[in-house]
This record gives structure tokens, sequence and C-alpha cells, in this order.
């Protein structure tokens, strides 16, 4: 590992791991969000092996190995590799950003099975170096016009698919305009190119180069990049939205599918290979991983889902209405180094309060520093990590006045408990 690797703050991967406050952050991009259960296991004892035993389930649907020693790293890396689990490089791992419906080609509602094209995409975007110059967040997203939209997720490309004349294409939509091209499904990994390529020549002759499409879009309006890319069938198309609710069990097709929150986006090693277990011996043998830090079942009938709720119980989310998706926690103290407070765990008290379940969305901001990196927008409450103790903030951002200061967990509860008093009941 050169020393480039440890930058911190660099957008991490397995062969060009972050630092961070528990040690090195090894992220694992797992195509199309797809795991297998066999392969979730060998992720689960390596996690175990040459980490602290704990995985994030990142907002990009990625597995983060956390807590791995510098001296350790080469060994997981091996051990890695040898299960076909990274790429030839770190550039072509970098720029894999890809995120894609989590129940593609099981979903009936879906107007195509995008798994060969999310594959080939990635590989277009691993095997063409000129695409290697794309700014480290850009991404890309694959949306199969099925049961869960993808329109909530940040992609600088998004493809969703549409029906035209009785077969399947894709709508294109750049920086979130919305304005849309509309391109044949075929056609879908050359538009990625022409549009990135597109990004990367404006970007390098710009005063300042654009981190992401929006900021392109910005300068040039859709259009402009559409025909610089010569799609020619523009429409204007406000997002399709479709329920995110996963949690639990649903019916899909012939059987259905468990999900399983991870809350605040954390499992254990011990959780995913419980799960990984269950896939193989009652499910259909994969794992798949959402963007809202959920892990779906496929393949499971009710009474099967049922049995392993039991048995996983406390340490994940199965209904919508778990508290816990009411806070938004980031990493905090111990696995970042900006944290003097200890996120997850103080979270996980603050999730006992009654007043969470009296309202829907996220209420509760609890940040280790005023970065707020785990929801940069307002929320009614958000808890601030500052030298040990908690500011609270009412109605702002990680970053705004705080209207009491040092405050200890059980007072942090105390003043929320106060606040809201008026709503229990
Ligand atoms: S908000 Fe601060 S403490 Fe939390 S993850 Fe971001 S930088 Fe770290």
């Amino acid at each position: 590992m050169n020393a480039e690797s440890l930058i911190k703050g660099w957008c991490p991967g397995a062969l060009r791991p972050m630092e961070s406050g528990d040690g090195l952050l090894v992220r694992l991009r797992m195509t199309g969000g797809i795991v297998s259960a066999l392969n979730a296991q060998i992720i689960a004892e390596a996690a175990r092996q040459y980490g602290n035993g704990l995985i994030d389930l990142s907002g990009r649907a990625n597995l983060q190995i956390r807590g791995v020693s510098g001296s350790q790293w080469p060994h997981l890396i091996a051990d890695l590799s040898r299960h076909g689990l990274l790429d030839d490089d770190a550039e072509a791992e970098a720029v894999r950003n890809v995120i894609a419906s989590p129940l593609a080609g099981l979903d009936p509602s879906a107007h195509l099975d995008i798994r060969p094209i999310v594959k080939a995409l990635e590989h277009r975007l691993a095997s063409n170096r000129a695409l290697h110059r794309l700014p480290g967040k850009f991404g890309f997203s694959v949306d199969d016009g099925g049961r869960f939209s993808l329109s909530e997720q940040m992609a600088d490309v998004a493809f969703e698919a549409t029906m035209e004349s009785g077969k399947p294409v894709f709508e294109v939509r750049i920086g979130n305009h919305e304005t849309v091209g509309r391109i044949d499904a075929n056609d879908l990994c050359d538009t990625a190119s022409t549009l990135a390529l597109a990004f990367i020549e404006a970007s390098e002759v710009a005063d300042l180069p654009y981190k992401r499409m929006v900021n392109l879009v910005s300068a040039f309006g859709a259009n402009e990049i559409f025909k610089r890319a010569r799609i020619e069938r523009l429409l204007v198309r406000s997002k399709r939205v479709t329920e995110k609710a996963s949690f639990g069990y649903h019916k899909l097709g012939d059987s259905g599918f468990l999900g399983l929150g991870a809350p605040f986006g954390r499992l254990s090693a011990n959780g995913l290979a419980a799960l990984a277990d269950f896939a193989l011996k009652s499910g259909s043998g994969e794992l798949r991983l959402t963007p809202w830090r959920a892990i779906l079942l496929p393949g499971l009938n009710r009474s099967t889902a049922e049995a392993l709720i039991g048995r996983v119980g406390e340490s994940f989310i199965t209904h919508a209405n778990d508290p816990r998706l009411q806070i938004a926690a980031c990493t905090g103290k111990p696995s970042c180094r900006n944290a003097t407070v200890n996120t997850h765990h103080d979270a996980l008290g603050f999730a006992q309060l009654d007043w969470l379940t009296k309202r829907s969305g996220t209420r509760l901001h609890v940040s280790g520093c005023e970065k707020g990196c785990a929801h940069p927008a307002a929320t009614e409450a958000v808890l601030v990590g500052r030298n040990g103790l908690y500011d609270l903030v009412l109605n702002g951002k990680a970053s705004d006045g705080a209207i009491k200061s040092g405050l200890d967990a059980a007072m942090a509860r105390r003043a929320l408990e106060e606040i809201w008093a008026g709503e229990v009941n």
C-alpha cells in the first residue's frame, strides 16, 4: 500500500482503502448490489479475520469492511483476490460506481432484466482507461422500471427503463434535470461512455474542473449536453416515485423476499454470515443490497422469512415503523477521527424515545461533528458532538447555532423528551 492509499477522505475501494478512526476502510463494489451467499460468507469471514468484525452497507449499496490494520490489509487483499472479489487495479475499481434496481431479474413488474446491462456497463467503465479520468464520486444508476424507483438516489447519469411501442427503452437523465433523452436498450453502454467523455472533456478545459454532472448541466444546459452526445429523442419528464419501504416480508412472483435494514448502515460480520447461511439453506442463494441500506433475501416463503426474523431479531430493521429509521447517525467515534462521541451507541438509546413513533421521516440527526455527513438537510433536532458532549440544534443542520451545549447522552435524551413531551400520549 502506498502513501496515496492513506490520504484521508479518499473515495475508498479495496485496492485503495481509506484510513479512518478504527483502521482502514475497505470498500467492495458489488456489481448490481448482488452478492452470492457464498461470497457473503467469504466477506463476513474476512471482516472477522482481518478487520474489527463490523461491516458498513453504504448508500451506494457497497459493503465496507472496517478496522483493517495496515499489516493485515495485504492478507485481506490476497484472500479477496483468490475468491475473485477484486478488480485488476485501483482505477478500474474506482470508476465502477453503478447503482442498480435491487430486485433486477426477479421483479415481474420490471420492463427488462438489467443484470447483463449493468455488468456490461461496469465492464465498459473498468476497461476504457479514458473513463478513469472521471471524478471519484461520479456515478451511474440503472433502474429496471419495476417495484423500487432509484429516482431518489444521487446519480450523475441515470437510466430508467420504460416501454415504447411494446419494447423496453431507457430514459436518460443527467444531473437531475427534468429533460430526459430516450435511447434503445442496446445503446446504454455507448450512451453512458459518450456522456461521461463529454463530461471529462468539458471539465478538463474549464477554469475549475467540474465535480459532478449537475455542474456541467448548470453551465451548458441538458439539451446541449444531449446534443453533443447525439441523443435526439428528448422529453420532459418528472421523476417516477415508488415505494421504498422494503422492510419485512413481501410477495414477489411465486415466492417472496425479506427486507432487513442495517441500523445506521452498520451490520456485524456475524449478522452477514447468518443471512448468507439462511439464503443458502432456505432462499435463492443470493443477497441483494439496496442503496437505502437494506439487504433483501429473495426466494423465501412467509414462514421461513418469519423464522429468520425470529433469529436475527433486533440486529436488523424488519418493519417501516422501526424508530431507528427516524434517526440519521454518522459513523461517529471510534470509526471517524473527527468524532468525539459514539453516535451509533447513543442513537440506539435515543431510539427508545416514544415520540419517534409519532411522525414519519428523519426527525433526529446524531452527528459526530458539525460536518453533518449523515444528513446534510435540516431536521427537527440535531445533536452535534463536541469535546465528547453534545450541542443541540433545533430545526436546522449540524452546522447551525445550538440552543443548548455540553449535554451528555442522558442529558441530551432528557432535553429531547422535554421538547417533544407534548407529542406523547
Ligand atoms: S459528521 Fe463528522 S464525525 Fe460524523 S462521519 Fe462526518 S466527519 Fe466524521
